[in-house]
């Protein structure tokens, strides 16, 4: 193939620019485009290099807790010079080892994190629409070549560098080439030459659709294009701190700052009271250890990671990880109608034409019982004629000689309706022009020629055609439409939107000679109406039971359509948004609120009636929106301190999606600018999907802080032993190379664990937490530090006495470092805090359900981590290598009795304080009354 340049390919006619790439109005043939492929090389970008491993690996050590435990090394070492040979070097050592593994760990957790999220944004591959041996395909954007035909539509990316050789009002967003986003028209002539981003005949690789649509040859595919030439690729979007992470950071380091100055402090009260150097500095350097919560960092990143992949699981795709924290929090979801809450598998149902109703069933037409022979049938041609032509959707070959439809839902029911009735025989009219469909007119007119004269056919909602009809289809006359007949048809319309039909009005106009110019105004005027369609939209399954757990959750719901009012209303009913049949129940209360009504409403109108009288009042339902409608009453929402969800598709949602705490974009039937936009890609579309999500957020959130709660539960019996050493002159019963084992060793796993646990099943009965909310809440340090913690430091500490005391050893006796006893006794505390701690991986399962009620199979990861840590333990007690990095001795089988005792204790008192709290909870639930809040009606 000759190398042809954009600059060249401008110039010339559509006919020529075929000639010019060898190719055809079909598009390429399939071998033809293998070989292209494999001449041109695949259509995508060579990425920038990714992040070295090696600088992350080495950021780690850049970390504030890295540098705090190098302080304590530091200090070890210090020690050690001034008095050598008491082992201070040997914890130095230890400490530096421990900055190494929490290293790696850390930047295990994080590239695995990274590897997971780089992995969810594979799943939604791009793909687009091109001729291949004249048939529509859709292939993924890495397999265009030069030479294919792109069919262009509203919304898509552009994915190669292309000549159109046809645009129906094509509106096209250069601003990732141009940095501007005024949209910019485009056709099909040949032009004269110019920068390139101006020729109006090319579209160029990465700018979008935002109106219309068009055919396309393309010229140059990956780094070819202009956007390969000038693209950095540094826009892929970063992986910014989420602000869960901030929060674990601040945490972290406020913690660290207190356990520095809280080493620092002892340090002093230790050299006050007269404890020497050696013992002052094993005091603080002690204190210091054990309070750091070293793994808590990258555990969180490691969690949200994991929260991401189960939601792409569920069929929700993050883009972001700070959504994950934000989903647990949503207040309300405003979601679309049409294929979200419904399945978007339209099928025409009944028609109104000739001032009879038509009923649609398999394969033929019935009026009153009344099956219709073609011929009788054949007196409505005109409005056959205007739902085949006034229509884009496309036929195409799906293999072996199958045959599938594909397009805008309402266009491929009215195509498939015309099959299933025989009348795509009808002779084909060429047409002349297209006012696409938009959901501000909500509307769409094309024009044809039909024997030897222009025609306009136009569909489109009753409201926005019928005021443009002059007259209507009466047995092959056209009389005026008088004002009963007018009121005849709108309550046609109501009676089938109160159905739950989506409906679509049909009119047509022959236009006069005298016409010159064709523009809207003179095209959409003096109509003649031809007919009503009616379409069923069934809800998916799922969303009546998705619709209820919201509701239980606290998290509401609002539908925004551009629908008919009705029809909006009887979805609502079908799906539980309304409860009751609205003829008797609370449902006939619920406002259904039109664009043209809010757009008389003030901001406090708007908020008030967003403001629900009591909670689980049904909210209001909006019909007939437009998207800047939607915009509004996300904002109003905003405004009110909602954390708000919102759903859309299409170019014109996208303002909305950005606006939105969570933008969400459809997977199959949303844009690319829409999902380009959003936080999150339904892959299915369907609301209940969003649910999930939701739940998978709160999750994610509770299980960090179960593990936050698991991690700081063992500083306290690692603080106490030295407090008692410091205060009350007791032995120390735990060595600092032995709390750095339970905080980096024994304690890793489990907590990874519990990061991996499931959504319990009352986690969507609790209301939203607040954006504000504190990880670390009153309640929980309360917990934390004075129940769980207290109960594990005397657990250890009883076990440390109970052993030294069955060995001989009473109150005062000195103990010497190298005593064998002595050691063993250390060994005993750290064995019974790691012991504890496995109690306590159960007990944080669930700040507020019964082990037992959670199930222990359910998660297998805890069971996992515990086997994990039992081996590690094993391992540091009984093993020479364990002995000499921690200072263990090899405990007796005997107090192996008390030992697993330990867990049992632990684990008996959280259940009893569960209990406890439940009892509490219900009897203040009973004595609270919910007070209403009026809510103003829409004037
Ligand atoms: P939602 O906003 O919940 O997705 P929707 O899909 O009904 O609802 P729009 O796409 O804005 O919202 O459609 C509004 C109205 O426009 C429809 O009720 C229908 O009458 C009309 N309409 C929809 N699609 C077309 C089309 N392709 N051609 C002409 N009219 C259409």
């Amino acid at each position: 193939m000759p190398e042809v340049s954009l600059h060249d390919i401008r110039r010339l006619v559509p006919e020529e620019v075929f000639l010019a790439l060898e190719t055809s109005r079909g598009g390429l043939s399939h071998e033809e485009a293998r070989r292209r492929l494999g001449l041109y090389g695949p259509n995508h970008l060579e990425q920038s290099e990714p992040a070295s491993p090696v600088r992350a690996f080495f950021r780690q050590f850049t970390h504030f807790l890295a540098a705090l435990l190098g302080i304590a090394a530091a200090l070890a070492f210090l020690a050690e010079w001034m008095r050598p040979g008491e082992g201070m070097a040997m914890l130095g050592w230890a400490m530096l080892g421990i900055i190494v593994v929490n290293a790696v760990f850390a930047f295990f957790q994080e590239y695995k994190a990274e590897r997971a999220i780089h992995a969810l944004r594979l799943i939604l591959p791009a793909t687009t629409w091109a001729l291949r041996a004249g048939q529509p395909e859709e292939i993924p954007c890495t397999e265009v070549v030069p030479g294919d035909v792109l069919l262009l539509e509203e919304g898509e990316r552009i994915p190669a560098d292309a000549r159109l050789v046809e645009a129906v009002d094509l509106r096209m967003d250069n601003a990732s080439l141009t940095g501007e986003s005024r949209p910019v028209r485009r056709t099909s002539d040949p032009a004269e030459d110019g920068h390139l981003h101006d020729i109006p005949n090319l579209v160029l690789a990465g700018t979008t659709i935002l109106s219309g649509r068009g055919r396309a040859v393309v010229v140059a595919t990956g780094m070819q294009t202009e956007f390969g030439r000038i693209a950095h690729l540094s826009t892929l979007p970063q992986a910014g701190a989420t602000p869960l992470q901030r929060e674990i950071a601040r945490v972290t380091h406020v913690v660290g700052l207190l356990s520095l100055a809280m080493g620092i402090l002892f340090f002093a009260i230790g050299l006050s009271m007269g404890l020497g150097l050696w013992t002052s500095a094993i005091f603080g350097i002690g204190i210091i250890a054990a309070n750091v919560p070293e793994g808590l960092l990258p555990t969180v990143t490691f969690a949200l990671a994991m929260g991401a992949q189960r939601m792409a699981k569920r069929k929700a795709l993050i883009k972001h990880l700070n959504s994950v924290e934000t989903l647990g929090c949503t207040t309300v979801i405003c979601t679309d109608k049409t294929g979200t809450l419904t399945e978007n598998r339209m099928k025409v149902q009944r028609l109104f034409v000739d001032k009879l109703q038509v009923q649609a069933q398999e394969g033929c037409l019935n009026v009153s019982g009344h099956v219709l022979t073609a011929l009788e049938a054949d007196r409505w041609k005109d409005l056959f004629d205007a739902v085949i032509h006034c229509n884009n959707a496309r036929r195409t070959r799906r293999g072996e000689g199958r045959h599938s439809i594909i397009g805008d839902p309402t266009e491929v029911a009215l195509l498939e309706f015309a099959i299933d009735h025989g009348l795509l025989h009808r002779p084909f009219l060429p047409r002349m022009g297209e006012l696409p469909f938009d959901s501000d007119r909500k509307r769409m007119t094309t024009l044809h020629w039909r024997e030897g004269r222009l025609v306009a056919f136009v569909k489109g909602a009753p409201e926005s055609l019928l005021p443009l009809c002059e007259r209507q289809l009466v047995r092959d006359d056209t009389p005026a439409l008088e004002q009963s007949e007018r009121r005849r048809i709108e309550q046609q319309s109501r009676t089938f939107a109160e159905q739950a039909y989506r409906i679509l009005a049909v009119a047509m106009r022959d236009i006069p000679h005298g016409v010159d110019r064709l523009t809207i105004e003179t095209i959409e005027r003096d109509l003649t109406f031809l007919g009503l369609v009616a379409m069923i939209d069934p809800p998916h399954r799922e969303v009546p039971e998705a619709i209820a757990r919201c509701r239980r959750a606290g998290v509401r719901t609002i539908m925004i359509t551009g629908d008919h009012p009705s029809t909006a209303q009887a979805i609502a009913r079908a799906v539980g948004l309304i409860p009751g049949d609205g003829s008797t129940g609370r449902g006939r209360f619920t406002p259904v609120i039109e664009g043209s009504r809010l757009e008389e409403m003030d901001d406090a109108a708007l908020q008030r009636l967003l403001t629900p009288a009591h909670p689980g009042e049904p909210d209001p339902i909006f019909a007939r929106m437009a998207p800047r409608h939607k915009m509004r009453v996300v904002s109003a929402l905003k405004a009110m301190g909602e954390v708000v969800a919102v759903t859309g598709d299409g170019v014109n949602d996208a303002p909305a999606i950005k606006q939105a705490d969570i933008g969400i974009a459809m997977g199959r039937a949303g844009t690319d600018v829409a999902k380009e936009t959003a936080d999150m890609v339904l892959l299915d579309d369907n609301f209940a999907t969003i649910v999930n999500a939701v739940e998978e957020g709160r999750a994610v959130y509770a299980n960090i802080r179960k593990f936050a709660t698991y991690v700081l539960v063992s500083n306290v019996p690692e603080v106490v032993p030295y407090l008692g050493y410091g205060i009350a002159g007791a032995p120390l019963a735990l060595t600092i190379p032995q709390v750095l084992a339970v905080d980096l060793g024994t304690d890793m796993v489990p907590a990874v664990a519990l990061g991996a646990e499931r959504p319990h099943s009352g986690i969507m009965d609790q209301p939203p937490r607040t954006r504000h909310e504190r990880l670390l809440s009153g309640a929980l340090l309360l917990r934390v530090y004075l129940f769980l913690g207290l109960i594990e430091a005397a657990l250890a500490m009883g076990a440390f006495f109970w052993f030294l005391t069955d060995q001989g050893w009473r109150w005062g006796q000195p103990l010497r470092w190298s005593d064998p006893v002595y050691q063993q006794a250390t060994t005993v505390t750290f064995a019974a805090i790691v012991m504890a701690q496995v109690g306590n991986v159960f007990a944080c399962r669930s700040e507020r359900t019964s082990v037992f009620r959670l199930g222990w199979f359910r998660n297998p990861w805890v069971l996992g981590g515990v086997a994990v840590e039992l081996a590690l333990l094993l391992f540091l007690v009984y093993t020479p290598i364990g002995n000499v990095v921690l200072g263990t001795k090899p405990l007796p089988a005997w107090i192996w009795t008390v030992l697993v005792a330990i867990p049992f204790v632990l684990l008996a008192s959280e259940e009893l304080r569960k209990v406890i709290a439940d009892r509490l909870r219900r009897a203040n639930d009973a004595v609270r009354q919910p007070t209403p809040r009026p809510r103003a009606r829409a004037a």
